[in-house]
């Protein structure tokens, strides 16, 4: 059996999933596209104990969990709710606010839907993703920060995302956002080595951080148009403020990540269905780590990153 599609309309995820059992049918084909193999013994005949959420070896008694690494794993929240809740968001286009979530599925208390919405957001990062290539742009932002003040470079209380957009023909491509500690070049190199596969043309303003572009193995153009990123960074602070209000430093790259994932499948959303589940192949568990500690404000958000970035960034 292949892996499952995904719900293309609001009609069809009804029809999908009427209740708890068709959600976990849907996993249990999601996680063993080619059928339940016995990680064990290699048995493929299986019972299902579809109150514990489990697949319990029919030869050695071995119990497989159907939702372990996943956003629904250790949740109370049935299954059908989280089934929704990630319809909802990869289908509303701007994303949605926690209190947004909240009212449209129904749920009784603000933590849980922030709870949630953030497990979702969390399961947007994609380990191992591609470098943007060809034609790119690179530039840097100045984000939030309470107080008007100096804007640009040296901005005061703002936090700064440097952003890469590939350019095919006349029209941005896919977008990598990344909150930076500062604008050197070692940063900025570190940020285009990152996200941009070596060979890669990279067009940037004159600043002196991207000096180093060409002996790390671009070709570097200077320009004064940079039309794409700079379209990007406009997009990115109207749904900042517009859809969650400004966010707060901590949460910025989730955010951003969010963003990223929305902009690059802005062609097929609904595609994302299972991704932001947690159900896409090789990437299941430590994306979720700490994630109920930093909705209970009991722990920082911690971020799958680079670890080089993550030193300057202490
Ligand atoms: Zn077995």
């Amino acid at each position: 059996m292949p892996r499952p599609s995904f719900p293309k309309t609001i009609f069809e995820f009804n029809q999908w999933f009427p209740d708890e059992e068709a959600c976990l049918k849907f996993l249990i084909q999601s996680r063993w596209p080619d059928g339940f193999i016995c990680p064990r013994c290699s048995h493929t005949d299986y019972y299902w104990i579809p109150t514990r959420k489990l697949l319990q070896c029919k030869k050695c008694g071995y119990q497989a969990s159907v939702i372990a690494g996943t956003v629904m794993h250790r949740s109370k929240m049935p299954l059908r709710v989280w089934f929704q809740a990630a319809y909802l968001v990869t289908t509303h286009t701007p994303g949605m606010s926690a209190l947004q979530f909240q009212r449209q599925i129904g749920l009784s208390s603000y933590q849980t839907a922030f709870t949630m919405l953030h497990k979702l957001r969390a399961a947007m990062v994609r380990g191992g993703r591609d470098r943007l290539s060809g034609m790119v742009e690179v530039d840097e932002t100045y984000i939030g920060g309470e107080r008007a003040g100096p804007t640009g470079r040296g901005a005061l209380g703002k936090v700064i995302v440097a952003g890469a957009v590939d350019i095919r023909g006349k029209y941005a491509n896919r977008v990598r956002l990344r909150v930076i500690p500062n604008v050197t070049q070692a940063t900025l190199t570190e940020f285009v080595k990152e996200n941009v596969l070596d060979g890669s043309t990279v067009k940037s303003d004159d600043w002196l951080g991207y000096n180093k572009l060409t002996g790390a193995g671009y070709k570097h153009i200077v320009s004064t148009e940079l039309i794409h990123i700079h379209r990007v960074f406009s997009n990115l602070k109207t749904w900042l403020r517009g859809t969650h209000h400004g966010v707060s430093k901590q949460h910025l790259q989730a955010y951003l990540n969010e963003y990223v994932f929305r902009f690059n499948r802005r062609g097929t959303p609904m595609a994302a269905f299972q991704t932001i589940l947690g159900l896409a192949k090789g990437r299941l568990g430590p994306t979720y780590r700490g994630l109920y500690g930093v909705a209970k404000g009991q722990k920082a958000w911690e971020h799958p990153t680079n670890p080089i970035l993550e030193r300057l960034l202490s």
